[in-house]
């Protein structure tokens, strides 16, 4: 009887476990374009244009491979509108009782399969280096899970940067060299840009007509869209930008957009690109002596460290994960985040590269829109909807615990030591925004100061009961109570006026 093999618009890769098990000789492959997912938030045109020109050309790919495939596309009349009614549709013409699948990034989907009247085998996704159960085994009996502690082991088991069983250099890590502020002439040309060819002419005329009204500019478009180009790109990154990406890792520019970022993840993230790959390649340039050992490092730790850390969590907490909400935030997130005019320069930055190039880079996602979302105790829930909506990267498995968890500490503590909470002193010191702003980001109190300095003092005050005791918070707490009464009195009235005005949608 013939099987189905279910490939998913980020599971794009040859070597998916799901083909890895079928047989092309016999089995049908099923890809969709189907509203559920287009529509379960409203996501950027690009990050849709994205998906599904890479679906249609991977399709094109599979049959040249000799796999038959049965693809829907989003303006099928026959389309049955969800992952589950495409499969019951492919299975009932097909006479098919049995489906694999690579088990997906979510949750809701995962759960979507198990209920369907099909027998589904869910087969582990090879194209992480850390697998569910091997998460499950490293954090057992561990009080608390830290990131570090991982990435060691994600080093060990996968031999990056390792000279036996030591780190290459003698250190695991070399954050501490990678904290330098803004470059004042930034020589990284941008990423590598492709111009859209007819598949994807196609696709973004599709985009045009049925998601023109999401929040975020179609044009121009200059994805890579296929494995091929994602490659090109991620050379043009090694060897133009990773060589300066740990100096820079943190700073922010005003109008550079992505600095030495590699601006891959969007690729990793639907399998255009792969991990490991990705990572022997910064080794294999650190070993040709092409890029430094704190910029190798760096990126490795990203990926093998961070990425594979988050979607750890992510299995292991469970499908209530996202509903968290430890620190009792409720404000609804303010119109500012949607492109509303505001008087911050650093957050009129993030929201509008955000807008255009559906990009922000990690420093601008959680030390300013991050940061900003926190200090002013908006609802976690409509801050992870936002970062899953806006970025082309947004895909629940790693979203989730990086907004929740690490940016909003709605989780309480599982992803990050304390919350990423800063006033407008980190910002002035890693960019070049607070010169261009019409707040004064040295002024504590007044209808000038930086709302970053009024917010982070008044978060503090509110949540002391819960983070005072916090041995990394401890001199923030002293500082606060070393201030005068009066001055501490003025500093929690203004930061009420802000709040106060926030909420009335005034622009601040
Ligand atoms: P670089 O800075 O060049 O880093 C290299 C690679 O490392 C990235 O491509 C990415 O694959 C990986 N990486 C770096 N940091 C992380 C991290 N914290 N978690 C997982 N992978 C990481 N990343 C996503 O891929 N999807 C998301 O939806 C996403 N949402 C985020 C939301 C918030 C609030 C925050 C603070 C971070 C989020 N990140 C997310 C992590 C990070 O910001 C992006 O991976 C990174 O900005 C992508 O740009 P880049 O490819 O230029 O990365
Ligand atoms: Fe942002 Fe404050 Fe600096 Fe303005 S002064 S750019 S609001 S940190």
């Amino acid at each position: 009887m013939t099987r189905l093999v279910l490939v998913l618009g980020d599971q794009l890769s040859e070597s998916l476990s799901a083909l890895a098990s079928g047989d092309k000789a016999n089995d049908l492959v099923v890809m969709a374009e189907v509203a559920a997912e287009t529509d379960y938030v409203r996501h950027h045109p690009k990050k849709i244009a994205l998906v599904l020109t890479a679906m249609r050309k991977f399709a094109i790919r599979l049959r040249a491979l000799g796999w038959t495939v049965a693809y829907t596309r989003l303006d099928d009349p026959e389309n049955a509108g969800s992952i589950p009614a495409e499969l019951l549709r492919r299975a009932d013409e097909n006479g098919s009782g049995e489906v694999l699948v690579t088990t997906p990034g979510e949750w809701r989907l995962i759960t979507s399969l198990r209920d369907l009247p099909l027998t589904v085998r869910f087969l582990p996704d090879e194209r992480f280096v850390s697998r569910g159960s091997d998460f499950r085994r490293w954090a057992r009996g561990r009080k608390q899970l830290r990131m570090e502690w991982f990435y060691r082991d994600m080093r060990r088991k996968t031999g990056l940067l390792m000279e036996g069983d030591r780190p290459a250099g003698g250190k695991w890590n070399y954050d501490t060299e990678n904290r330098k502020g803004p470059p004042t002439d930034p020589a990284f040309p941008a990423p590598m840009r492709f111009e859209p060819d007819a598949i994807t002419q196609e696709v973004l005329a599709l985009v045009a007509d049925r998601f023109g009204l999401n929040f975020g500019s179609l044009h121009p478009f200059w994805f890579a869209t296929d494995r091929a180009q994602a490659h090109l790109a991620l050379d043009h990154f090694i060897s133009q930008a990773l060589p300066l990406f740990g100096d820079y890792q943190d700073a922010m520019l005003s109008g550079q957009r992505f600095l030495y970022h590699a601006v891959i993840s969007h690729y990793l993230n639907i399998g255009l690109l792969e991990p490991l790959e990705v990572c022997r390649a910064a080794e294999a340039a650190w070993q040709q002596g092409r890029v430094p050992l704190n910029c190798a490092e760096g990126f490795i730790r990203q990926i093998i460290g961070w990425r594979e850390f988050v979607r750890g969590i992510y299995f292991l907490e469970g499908p209530e994960y996202t509903s968290r909400n430890l620190l009792d935030h409720h404000r609804d997130l303010p119109p500012l985040y949607w492109g509303a005019k505001t008087r911050m320069h650093c957050m009129a930055e993030a929201v509008s590269q955000t807008r255009e190039e559906a990009y922000a880079h990690h420093i601008q996602r959680l030390m300013v829109t991050g940061n900003f979302a926190l200090l002013a105790g908006v609802d976690p829930q409509k801050v992870h909807e936002w970062y899953l909506a806006v970025y082309a990267d947004a895909f629940e498995w790693v979203e989730a615990p990086n907004t929740l968890g690490m940016s909003q500490f709605s989780d309480g503590g599982v992803v990050a030591s304390k919350p990423y909470v800063s006033s407008g002193s980190y910002i002035n010191r890693m960019s070049d925004y607070c010169s261009q702003c019409s707040y004064d980001v040295k002024a504590r109190t007044g209808a000038q100061a930086c709302p970053f300095n009024l917010l982070y003092w008044h978060f503090l005050d509110r949540h002391r009961d819960r983070f005072s005791d916090n041995p990394r918070m401890g001199n923030m707490y002293r500082t606060w109570d070393r201030m005068e009464d009066t001055q501490r009195q003025t500093v929690l009235a203004d930061a009420d006026t802000f709040l106060s005005r926030l909420e009335a949608g005034e622009t601040v």
